[in-house]
């Protein structure tokens, strides 16, 4: 079978490299002109399954190698002494096994996985989309129209393959109330330092692999703003505004962000649709089922879902798209409670959450493992890491020829 991918970030080269061991033809077309530069976006968590799927691709440990080392956070408080946070310890706590990585880091390895078996075609996106019961003739932005047995989008929050399929964004947009930008500064530091006021929080950390570091900004806000998700100059002025009587370090900060080439800025948002299939097109990863952008786990839900949805595919044909909805439909219902608990956690609602948030952040790394691991499982987060097992598609497909 011939499947056309659109997005090569996370979901997208997950999905390809499988499909691929089990014998489709793939191809992925992204919109960006070249495959993201190694050191390029922001960090990024693989926890649990993914980190399973990732090494049974044969790329843990080249992963691990990439990742950003960053290992302690301090959290920084107007009118008290710095909280110092042991970040192993937090995340051991959480989970048997977590890596945190640059996600162009990520991309770039992901994708050299599937550079010789999948045909890429970048700096292009698709037009038009149209299933006939029997494939999918599909027109581009460049490249000639092609017809594919399957088409998957895998284009992220803002998907172009959900828009053209089920329709505009805003009705299954469910915002969390906040906002998130991320740029690069020249070097702050290699660590993670953090400084939180009420519905406020700045970040900062090092890329030890280009000396620089990036400004994290994130806020709430009673209403949600109206800005050209398109207008990076008019997104830059927001944030500026937003924080321009922060104190702290910003204004040094913000010194660095007019130049900055980097500038990400979007909201702190879900996508609520609650089917990833029509026909022979589906959706993995942010485009089906973001569960908000920093705050949700999103880059374990879409390594975890890409590699069902390949061994849906492999296993029932076009019908493992309805069977891949039925078996991810757990793990998404329990990411999508993640979000607003973490933001809950991270962007402190009022004074009494500004005074505990850096308390516990300090308190819980140092208990026990299995009382941290007691105190995660309780919650939203550690439900979603610990959500469905995976099933052994190569075990079952190669007894029957159809996996390499
Ligand atoms: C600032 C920030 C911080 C984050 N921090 C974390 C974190 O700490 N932990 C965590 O787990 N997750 C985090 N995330 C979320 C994580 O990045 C996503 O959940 C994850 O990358 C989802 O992968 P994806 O492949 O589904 O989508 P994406 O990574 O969004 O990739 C979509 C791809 O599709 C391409 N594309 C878009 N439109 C088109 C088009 N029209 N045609 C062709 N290609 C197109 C894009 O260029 C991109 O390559 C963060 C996200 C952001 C923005």
């Amino acid at each position: 079978m011939r499947v056309l991918i659109s997005g090569a970030s996370v979901a997208g080269p997950v999905l390809a490299y499988w499909l691929d061991r089990y014998r489709f033809a793939t191809t992925v077309v992204e919109r960006t002109p070249a495959l993201r530069h190694g050191l390029g976006g922001h960090a990024v968590d693989l926890f649990g399954h993914a980190a399973d799927v990732v090494q049974q691709m044969g790329l843990l440990d080249e992963i691990v190698a990439a990742r950003t080392m960053i290992e302690e956070l301090t959290i920084e408080r107007t009118g008290g002494r710095p909280v110092h946070v042991d970040l192993r310890r937090l995340y051991a706590g959480m989970s048997d096994q977590h890596v945190e990585i640059l996600r162009g880091e990520l991309t770039r390895i992901l994708s050299a996985a599937t550079a010789k078996a999948t045909n890429y075609l970048f700096d292009d996106s698709i037009t038009s989309l149209t299933d006939d019961g029997a494939g999918v003739d599909v027109t581009f932005e460049h490249a000639k129209p092609q017809r594919f047995d399957l088409v998957i989008g895998a284009d992220g929050m803002h998907s172009n393959v959900r828009r053209l399929t089920f329709g505009p964004e805003e009705s299954m947009r469910r915002h969390l109330g906040g906002y998130l930008a991320v740029y690069s500064t020249p070097d702050l530091g290699t660590g993670m330092v953090t400084h939180q006021s009420v519905n406020r929080l700045v970040a900062t950390y090092g890329v030890r692999q280009t000396g620089q570091s990036r400004a994290a900004f994130m806020f709430r806000t009673a209403a949600e703003l109206e800005y050209d998700y398109r207008d990076k100059t008019q997104q830059k002025r927001l944030l500026a505004r937003e924080f321009h009587d922060y104190g702290w370090r910003v204004p040094q900060l913000l010194e660095h962000l007019e130049a900055a080439d980097d500038f990400y800025f979007d909201a702190i948002a879900q996508i609520t649709l609650d089917t990833w299939q029509r026909g022979r097109i589906g959706l993995v990863g942010d485009a089906g089922y973001c569960p908000a952008p920093a705050v949700g786990g999103g880059t374990s839900l879409a390594i975890a879902t890409a590699y069902i949805l390949a061994g849906e595919l492999a296993t029932n044909g076009p019908a493992g798209l309805r069977s891949y909805e039925t078996k991810v439909r757990q793990m998404v219902d329990r990411s999508r409670a993640i979000g607003p608990k973490v933001m809950g956690s991270i962007i402190p609602g009022g004074p009494a959450a500004l005074r505990l948030i850096p308390l516990a952040a300090a308190v819980v790394p140092r208990l026990p493992t299995p009382i941290q691991r007691f105190i995660w499982s309780q919650n939203a987060v550690g439900k979603a890491l610990g959500s469905t097992p995976l099933p052994d598609y190569s075990r079952q497909l190669q007894g029957s020829g159809r996996a390499r």
